[in-house]
């Protein structure tokens, strides 16, 4: 999510100080587990892209608290920007797991254009073997092919496929729904 002109070079040498012995990631119950998060918190906070990162929210997850949870791009829709996400406190996230987007759950991995990418930059990505987010993807592509297709389309993020590369790796995953 966060972009600048920091490169990939200057993650890796942070990430590798910051972790020097590999942590738990694993797809539990249709939820990334990353233990690399508590301590990095690096897509949770501000982001240095002008364009907010919008973050869908489904239906059951919509209430009155909404907006004290999010930055909102529309009711429908969470937004992660220059502020960062208002959902994350001192110590981390404050949301319940059901209330946080779902791309939350699934993040580094990244469904846009109802395809599912690695974002490259987060720690877990650059330290852990690249075949295990692989076949997480192909978990999580199953999951969320179970998901009505209408849900599958809210929650993807519309980009032109042309900005992704830079930090972004496509898995070759499509994801439809039902
Ligand atoms: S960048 Fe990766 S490790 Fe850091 S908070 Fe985001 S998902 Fe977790
Ligand atoms: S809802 Fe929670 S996990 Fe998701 S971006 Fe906001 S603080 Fe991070």
């Amino acid at each position: 999510m966060n972009s600048d002109v920091k490169d990939e070079a200057y993650y890796r040498k942070l990430w590798t100080g910051m972790f020097p012995s590999r942590l738990k990631v694993a797809f539990e119950n249709g939820v990334l587990v990353n233990a690399y998060c508590s301590r990095c918190r690096f897509c949770c906070g501000p982001q240095a892209e002008e364009r907010p990162f919008p973050m869908a929210l489904l239906d059951r997850q919509i209430s009155a608290r909404t907006p004290d949870d999010f930055y909102l791009l529309d009711s429908r829709t969470a937004s992660l920007d220059r502020r960062g996400c208002k959902a994350l406190g001192p110590g981390g996230c404050r949301l319940e797991r059901e209330l946080r987007p779902l791309a939350c759950g699934l993040f580094p991995l990244v469904l846009v254009n109802r395809r599912l990418y690695l974002y490259r930059i987060c720690p877990a990505s650059m330290l852990e073997p690249l075949e295990s987010f692989r076949e997480m993807a192909v978990r999580a592509r199953d999951m969320l092919g179970a998901l009505p297709a209408a849900d599958v389309e809210r929650i993807s993020i519309a980009r032109d496929p042309g900005d992704l590369k830079a930090k972004y790796l496509d898995l070759g995953l499509d994801v439809a729904g039902r």
